[in-house]
């Protein structure tokens, strides 16, 4: 098939786009250009995305495809542009920020609705403030790696469509070389966005942005409860309540993976409850609930423990903003106070099944309890932790070889038992055996069927920050390979994949020296 064929049934590039977002009064956006790089080179491009606005893996290997992600030619059919928004930074007012180095391509059709496309790191725009507009090849990696990681472990987020490589240089605290991500969400608005004209007092703005909001995003708030006709008032109401909502399911999917974002800033929060803005983030390896990955972050506003809190904390900014709009200041309230029991309705739900557990019974808090308590006392590896439970016979590495071995198997020297992952068995024992009496008297899945199911919500391979440090260390060196091996590895989490087990290990020592902070 020839180059032009493949890219002529291409919705992609010959349908022609939208942009609603420009729909929106002028003020919330500039048009411009983005600038090119020199030698751009794809790195990576996600078929599993490219499909959902219909590029082939083939177009995806286009020198066409290549010019519009890296921002050397616009989308054919596109309307460039920046967005404007605000935030709270670190929990302070920081005033307007805005897309300093994203240019929003415009909407591309999909199957499943329209896709906002968007390039990061493609030059500088009138909201860069000091900044240079780019983005290094090492925070694009792990930005793709980790939208690719969510996205696979079912967790809302937004989509990496490609990676692109440039010779141009970056000035960080060393030279770097620069690099673009081209992602995909069906919007980036953020909860600065609304908090911009909020500050500036401009109702029509807020107006404009809810109402645009609730038709493309949330139709269902344009239906009252009661079907009595209501107020816009209403309506914004329950815009609220709907991101309350999914912004409390996120937390408590990014707690259960033990994911930490480390930039909450009320400009990094979606709208949608996507994950969004991936930067000094971490998956964790030992437990720790103050664990924070963020560098910069020195006291601990955004680690693990604090992310539900302070999420609420953004919806309340959130929350003030609408109130611009919004005179029942009781009904925003009452919005706000439904986070705390859909967190914490989330959370059960999804350790019941992280534990092989039936419905939630009384007391379950208490076993739960005690295993955090464990893992934070033993600095057990979080993931293998939950994941290795669905095989916990309370057996130890050596018992656990000799045993396989004689039933013809072998164990893996990377991926530890349970009772391995703490180094105080006894109490890691006791518990287990707590948590053994409490599977006999649920009896609600036969083993079988319960170790399935277990194994299908806990991973087994997330991107722990090593493993994205050795992918960006080689690509530093130009070689790429190993950001194509954890895609593969990443793309399906939850299935054992057989000659990879390196992927599930634990961090060599040198890990722990390992230092992420923010915008890079
Ligand atoms: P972040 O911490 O990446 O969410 O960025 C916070 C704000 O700084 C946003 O308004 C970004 O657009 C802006 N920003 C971050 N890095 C750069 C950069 N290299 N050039 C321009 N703006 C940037
Ligand atoms: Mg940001």
């Amino acid at each position: 098939m020839s180059d032009t064929c493949a890219i002529d049934d291409s919705p992609f590039f010959n349908v022609p786009k939208t942009n609603s977002f420009a729909g929106l009064p002028t003020d919330f956006y500039t048009r411009l250009p983005t600038t090119p790089l020199k030698a751009p080179k794809l790195v990576h491009a996600n078929p599993l995305v490219g499909s959902s606005v219909g590029l082939s893996s083939e177009q995806l290997l286009t020198q066409r495809f290549l010019d519009v992600v890296s921002g050397n030619a616009p989308l054919p059919g596109g309307d460039t542009l920046a967005a404007v928004y605000s935030g709270h930074q670190f929990g302070v007012w920081a005033g307007q920020l805005g897309d300093g180095r994203a240019h929003l391509l415009g909407e591309v059709a999909g199957e499943r609705g329209c896709w906002e496309l968007q390039l990061k790191g493609a030059g500088p725009t009138p909201y860069s403030r000091r900044g240079d507009g780019r983005a290094v090849l090492r925070s694009s990696i792990r930005e793709y790696l980790a939208s690719h990681a969510m996205a696979g472990l079912g967790i809302p987020t937004t989509h990496a469509l490609a990676l692109v490589s440039a010779q141009d240089y970056v000035m960080r605290e060393t030279l770097e070389t620069a690099a673009v991500v081209a992602r995909m969400a069906p919007s980036f608005i953020r909860f600065g966005s609304f908090e911009h004209w909020a500050a500036r007092n401009a109702p029509q703005n807020l107006t404009a942005l809810a109402d645009y909001v609730i038709e493309r995003f949330y139709p269902e708030c344009l239906i009252s409860e009661s079907g009595v006709a209501d107020t816009p008032d209403q309506r914004y109401v329950r815009l609220l309540r709907e991101v309350v909502r999914r912004t409390a399911k996120l937390m408590a999917q990014w707690q259960l993976v033990g994911f930490c974002h480390g930039v909450m800033n009320t400009d990094n929060m979606s709208i949608l409850g996507l994950t969004l803005d991936y930067g000094p983030y971490g998956f964790m390896d030992a437990f720790d609930a103050k664990h924070i990955c963020n560098h910069t972050d020195a006291q601990g506003r955004y680690a693990w423990h604090a992310q539900p809190a302070v999420a609420h904390w953004n919806l309340y900014q959130l929350a003030n903003s609408l109130h611009v709009i919004v005179s029942d200041a009781e009904a925003l309230r009452e919005a706000l106070d439904t986070f705390e029991p859909t967190f914490l309705e989330a959370m059960q739900t999804k350790l019941s099944l992280k534990l092989g557990l039936g419905a939630w019974q009384h007391g379950d808090e208490v076993l739960i309890d005690d295993l955090w308590s464990l893992m934070q006392e033993n600095r057990a590896d979080f993931t293998l932790t939950f994941r290795q439970l669905a095989h916990a016979p309370g057996l130890g590495h050596a018992d656990l070889a000799r045993v396989v071995q004689d039933l013809g198997g072998t164990v893996s020297q990377d991926i530890a038992p349970f009772i391995d992952l703490f180094i105080d068995r006894e109490a890691a024992s006791a518990w287990l055996e707590r948590y053994r009496q409490r599977v006999q008297a649920d009896g609600a899945l036969e083993k079988g069927a319960r170790i399935d199911s277990m194994l299908s919500v806990n991973p087994l391979y997330v991107l722990r920050n090593y493993l994205a440090q050795r992918a960006i260390e080689e690509a530093q060196n130009g070689d790429f390979s190993e950001v194509g091996r954890l895609f593969e590895v990443l793309k399906d989490p939850f299935s054992y994949q057989a000659g990879r087990d390196a992927y599930a290990a634990q961090p060599p020592a040198w890990a722990t020296k390992i230092e992420v902070s923010c915008s890079s």
